[in-house]
């Protein structure tokens, strides 16, 4: 047994070489797959590792677009059609010069256990280009997201696969490419999650990731016979999830003490208040400004740590809460956090912490929220969005918060309780795994060799 998934393993490494984003999230899920091989051999009979580690399809082509200059530039655009057993392809797109294939297909092979764990019928896929969003005008930033799409549409579509946003794609990039779609198909379909509220997006959409993981951290708290009241709270980032994190930790009594951005962090020992964070999102969504600029407004007690991340400050923490990219996580930081006091990490970003980091959080007794698991509300939401588009409805606010927060605690309990029935009681990120792994391996095998 012990052959069969480090065979699978190391054919993924040669055959992806130089890929190591993707090698990383293989071996997370592969390894605390383990019980669940052992108890089903069918799955090896059917050589179901050795498919679902193989995308169904991916496209790579070039974005050519032309600056305010005139000038001409030249972008990789990809999208990685993981897996289609229980659904359209679903997952976000990610515009950042970081992206090549080996970080689009560590996110997409994520993406199809965390849409099982969501319970809406959603398969895996994930996309993006290399393009830096930072200092483009508002003109470059549509003219590539139209580029984008001119190639896409052709992947795409309603029942097909159904892209959403992830970093340095929001409603803003969500729109320009929805335009683009809608003239090319001379139609007006659910296409892409994300959407803006008059034009097919759902409320709560936009909040989704951050209430999502707050209140799976809430759950994961609850076993601890604790809640969010009073807590001191680390948060990395200051995009779309760390905003709404900030936002829901806050509502329930945490007190959120940083944000940062890839310049730096925010420590402020006071609290990132209802008003403070309203300054956030004007300087993160509207002025497009950065996260210093937080700490030279407010001042005070206040610190900006240039080029450093949170979770070295040496100061007491119940709950951390990675927000912002892979690997922002390592076993240094996990050190000092324990040290420090921490009690629950729960990721919203994904794969912010590194393998090394999470075994130590979990030997230690921290209560390990992995983030296919924690930060599913967003992909759910859109789930949600998708079934409002095929209805021509438009849900409540409330509905929606109500039907995210039913999720997530739906998602907390079976990753728990799968845990406990594997026999690793308490480890989500075994219990994540193995539940969203057996909603799709037995789709596989019911459809076939395909
Ligand atoms: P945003 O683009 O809105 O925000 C990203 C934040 O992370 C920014 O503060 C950004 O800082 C920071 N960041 C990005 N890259 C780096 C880096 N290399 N080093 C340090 N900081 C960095 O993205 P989202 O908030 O949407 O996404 C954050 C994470 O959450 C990602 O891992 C994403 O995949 C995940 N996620 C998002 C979902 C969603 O619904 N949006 C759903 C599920 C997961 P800067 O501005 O300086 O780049």
């Amino acid at each position: 047994m012990v052959d069969y998934i480090t065979s699978v393993y190391e054919t993924v490494v040669e055959k992806n070489p130089a890929q190591k984003e993707f090698h990383q999230a293989v071996k997370e899920v592969l390894e605390s797959l383990r019980p669940a091989i052992e108890k089903h051999p069918e799955f090896k009979q059917h050589k179901i590792l050795e498919r679902i580690v193989e995308p169904e399809r991916q496209v790579i082509f070039r974005v050519p677009w032309v600056d305010d200059k005139g000038e001409i530039h030249v972008n990789r655009g990809m999208r990685i059609q993981f897996n289609s057993a229980i659904g359209p392809y679903k997952g976000g797109i990610r515009f950042h010069p970081t992206v090549y294939e080996g970080i689009i297909k560590f996110l997409g092979f994520e993406q199809i256990f965390k849409n099982a764990l969501t319970g809406l019928p959603m398969g895996g896929g994930k996309g993006g280009a290399d393009f830096d969003p930072k200092g483009k005008s508002e003109t470059e930033i549509m003219r590539f997201c139209q580029a984008f799409m001119l190639e896409l549409f052709r992947h795409v579509g309603p029942d097909t696969d159904v892209p959403a946003g992830d970093i340095g794609v929001g409603t803003r990039e969500i729109g320009y490419m929805f335009g683009v779609y809608k003239k090319i198909r001379n139609e007006f379909t659910g296409v892409l999650t994300g959407k803006g509220l008059e034009w097919g997006g759902s409320l709560v959409r936009t909040e989704a990731t951050g209430y999502g993981v707050t209140y799976f951290a809430a759950e994961m708290l609850k076993v601890k016979n604790m809640d969010f009241k009073d807590k001191i709270v680390m948060i990395s980032g200051s995009g779309n999830v760390a905003q709404y994190a900030v936002q829901k930790v806050t509502q329930l009594g945490g007190k959120v003490i940083t944000v940062s951005d890839s310049d730096g962090t925010v420590y402020d020992p006071d609290g990132i208040d209802a008003k403070k964070l309203e300054y956030i999102l004007e300087l993160k969504n509207v002025k497009r400004g950065r996260i210093k600029e937080y700490a030279d407004h407010f001042g005070g007690n206040i610190q900006y740590l240039p080029g450093r991340r949170p979770w070295r400050i040496g100061t007491h923490v119940d709950v951390a809460m990675p927000c912002a990219t892979q690997n922002e996580l390592d076993l240094e930081d996990a050190r000092t956090l324990v040290n420090n006091g921490v009690k629950v990490v729960c990721e919203g970003a994904n794969m912010p912490t590194t393998l090394d980091a999470t075994d130590y959080l979990i030997k230690n007794g921290v209560a390990f929220g992995p983030g296919k698991a924690a930060n599913a509300g967003g992909v759910a939401t859109s789930g949600l969005e998708m079934a409002q588009n095929s209805q021509r409805l438009s849900w409540t606010w409330e509905e929606v918060d109500a039907k995210l927060k039913n999720i997530m605690v739906n998602i907390h309990r079976t990753a728990y309780e799968t845990a406990q029935k594997y026999g690793y009681p308490g480890n989500y990120v075994v219990g994540a795994n193995i539940a969203g792994f057996l909603k799709v391996a037995k789709a596989m095998i019911a459809q076939g060799v395909v």
